[in-house]
């Protein structure tokens, strides 16, 4: 249930809802409007007509259903798109299209501090790189693991760019919260509740993406499950799903970003290099992603694609990734949006 507040009522107000809510078994989440605030009544769906009653209380104006099956990420619930804070300076969901860009996994000392140097100074503002790595194959590079995130670290010294990085295991989520300033759930996960749950957890940002046969509306229950948890933090990410297609390693739900925009405050990324598997196709899905109205991109870049450990082929050079920086600013700037020089 949503509980709309008077414009002006009091914080006690506010705080008299909040407890009546706990008393009648639901959790409140309040979202701070810039003219009333509303507070969202989640929890079991049977019996939540007895939240009705909360319309009586001074300082309420009305009690309505949320219509759609995620609560704290749709739009009944907040109207206005949430900007989410990464570090202090770095906003997503704002005005300024993000790109977080490094490679699929890291690699070494060299190589991961080598892109951070290249990408930063072709305009990325956040470092992403694996260390712990979801293969299709048992046999092939898992991942460097926690010698991986030291050197993210490493880099993030180096740069100040904030990391992405992946949690593959509940068992690693305070390992990798140790390091990352993102923490990045893969498409093999999107549905791994367990895991979700954790990250509800945690005072991080979340980037979630979209599993490969996820549909938008099981995304959206996804990020549910972090944001019912108390972790307001969840930017989402389309990778690409699964298709009848093979000329690409997924196909690129670009639609996905203004359904998504408009069911969902969350902000909302794209990731073109797993949608692609093909870094010639990269640079015109990431002009195609500010187009569409998309909050950011996250970008596979590695020195020596042809030497990867992982995803090479869809990895752009560092070169290539300027040139596809330059380029999008124009895209991003028809859309309304910002880049940082
Ligand atoms: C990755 O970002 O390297 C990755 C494994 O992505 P996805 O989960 O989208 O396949
Ligand atoms: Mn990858």
């Amino acid at each position: 249930m949503i509980i709309v507040m008077k414009k002006g009522a009091s914080q006690e107000e506010l705080e008299e809802v909040e407890k009546k809510i706990i008393a009648l078994g639901y959790q409140p989440h309040v979202i701070h409007g810039e003219i009333r605030n509303v507070v969202g009544a989640v929890g079991d769906e049977r019996g939540k007509e007895k939240l009705q009653i909360i319309e009586s209380m001074p300082g309420v104006e009305n009690v309505v259903p949320i219509l759609k099956p995620y609560k704290l990420a749709s739009r009944e619930v907040q109207p206005d798109p949430s900007e989410i804070d990464i570090v202090p300076g770095l906003v997503i969901g704002g005005k300024e299209f993000v790109v977080g860009a490094g490679p699929c996994s890291v690699e070494s000392q060299q190589q991961i501090c080598e892109t951070a140097v290249e990408v930063k100074k072709a305009g990325a503002r956040m470092l992403r790189g694996g260390a712990f790595k979801p293969r299709t194959s048992p046999y092939s590079f898992q991942g460097m693991e926690e010698e991986g995130l030291k050197l993210l670290v490493e880099a993030r010294e180096l740069t100040g760019l904030p990391i992405v990085t992946e949690v593959v295991n509940p068992r690693d989520v305070e390992l990798v919260a140790k390091y990352a300033d993102v923490m990045q759930v893969g498409a093999r996960n999107t549905q791994n509740f367990a895991l979700l749950k954790m990250l509800g957890q945690l005072d991080k940002p979340i980037l979630l993406k979209r599993g490969m046969a996820v549909t938008i509306q099981e995304f959206l229950m996804s990020a549910e499950y972090i944001l019912s948890e108390g972790n307001r933090r969840v930017i989402l990410c389309e990778r690409g799903i699964r298709t009848f297609e093979t000329a690409t390693r997924n196909t690129l739900d670009i639609s996905a970003v203004p359904v998504l925009k408009q069911q969902t405050h969350l902000p909302v990324m794209i990731d073109p290099s797993h949608a692609t598997g093909h870094s010639q196709l990269v640079p015109s899905m990431c002009y195609a992603a500010a187009a569409a109205g998309a909050d950011g991109l996250l970008v596979e870049v590695h020195p020596c694609p042809e030497q990867a450990s992982s995803d090479g082929p869809q990895s752009l050079r560092p070169a290539d990734f300027a040139a596809m920086m330059t380029k999008l600013r124009a895209f991003a700037e028809v859309a309304g949006r910002e880049m940082a020089s």
